[in-house]
């Protein structure tokens, strides 16, 4: 039975790799967006169905950040939760997701043992709040 379904975006194919492995391998159901406009497309036809976003910044036609603020003003989809997956761990960058409406911040390069724990941890509280 699967844990849940998380959108992962991230244009660059080893990260991606690495991150769907894990995820798969833990349970979880996986959509995949190598760029702005498919994650767009893929957040529009599966509103009810993602659990969880994990969004890269930087994207060859998009910043991550404004897909955020695209997800966080839809009311149909504001209550999708995103954490952010980047290289940019400037302070500035973020405070910026975090007004935003993201709910996390994951630093790259992944550690892939808290990277799968805080995944695992965040889903365990869903269901909590659920019962
Ligand atoms: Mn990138």
């Amino acid at each position: 039975m699967s844990k849940g379904c998380i959108l992962i975006t991230e244009d660059n194919p080893s990260n991606m790799k690495l991150i769907r492995d894990i995820l798969n391998y833990h349970g979880y159901d996986i959509l995949c967006a190598e760029n702005g406009k498919m994650a767009t497309e893929l957040i529009k036809n599966n509103k009810t169905r993602i659990d969880l976003i994990l969004m890269d910044l930087q994207l060859p036609d998009m910043n991550g950040l404004d897909i955020v603020k695209l997800v966080k003003s839809d009311k149909t989809t504001l209550h999708i939760p995103v954490f952010i997956v980047s290289a940019y761990a400037m302070e500035n960058d973020i405070q910026k997701a975090f007004e935003a409406g993201c709910t996390s911040y994951i630093t790259k390069p992944i550690n892939i043992e808290s990277f799968i724990k805080k995944i695992n941890e965040f889903f365990e509280n869903i269901k909590g709040n659920k019962c």
